[in-house]
């Protein structure tokens, strides 16, 4: 069911993100490292409409990350509160099933993380104050995003990536949620947009729907994302 989505996505990928990668084409000798935090908000910590398990454990090791970045930038999801993306807006479906939409195939999630609601504000706890910019995704109603890159659709840039280009960044550092949805996706895509990546592991937690999980680290490993662990962590020593 839903987690197919995830091997359907390389397909669906690999076309619009050749402009992905001009419009974020590195200036010889990027160097900076960014730490990217994604999606740690109360939807998805326990209590939350669509709460990852131990969601809530990333955010004392996000909170000591960010002291180690330079540059940091973190997401949040962000949705109308009809957004395609809710399985409350498709008459007799359910959560986690699969629908098609007008860009392919969409998981249907509980509604989550609605614009001006508690559910969309960051996690309990989680220090924010070293953020340099937030970026939030999923606010048009008929088109989600799980990356911080680029919009479901494929062809819609958030402008993460002319960011990070402007700011000198050539590696990306991710952490967040949920592992096997919007980490991997952002991570994938900054791959695409020519950035080294790596994927914090003990600072992620996911969803995990029929193995999506390992089924995330097989593809991020095999688009070059390394993996590593938040005692590695730090501008000062990538990788
Ligand atoms: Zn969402």
């Amino acid at each position: 069911m839903s987690a197919a989505d995830l091997p359907r996505r390389a397909a669906l990928a690999a076309a619009p993100l050749l402009a992905l990668r001009d419009a974020a084409a590195q200036p010889a000798g990027a160097s900076g490292v960014a730490l990217l935090v994604i999606d740690v908000q109360v939807g998805f910590v326990p209590g939350g409409n669509l709460a990852v398990p131990e969601g809530d454990a990333v955010v004392p090791l996000i909170n000591d990350l960010a002291r180690r970045y330079a540059i940091i930038v973190f997401t949040q999801d962000w949705h109308p509160p009809d957004h395609l993306s809710f399985a409350s807006q498709h008459p007799g479906r359910r959560p986690f099933e699969t629908v098609q939409l007008s860009y392919g195939p969409q998981v249907l999630w509980p509604d989550h993380c609605v614009i001006g609601t508690r559910d969309a504000e960051f996690a309990p706890g989680l220090d924010t104050t070293r953020a340099q910019a937030v970026l939030r995704k999923g606010f048009r109603r008929e088109v989600d995003s799980y990356s911080a890159f680029l919009e479901a659709d494929r062809r819609t840039p958030t402008g993460l990536a002319s960011y990070l280009s402007e700011r000198g960044v050539g590696e990306v550092h991710l952490c967040g949620l949920a592992t096997d949805f919007c980490v991997a996706w952002s991570a994938l895509d900054a791959r695409a947009a020519g950035l080294s990546t790596a994927v914090i592991a003990d600072a992620c937690r996911g969803i995990d729907l029929d193995g999506s999980v390992a089924r995330a680290w097989r593809e991020m490993e095999a688009a070059g994302v390394r993996r590593m662990v938040s005692a590695q962590a730090g501008s000062a020593r990538p990788g």
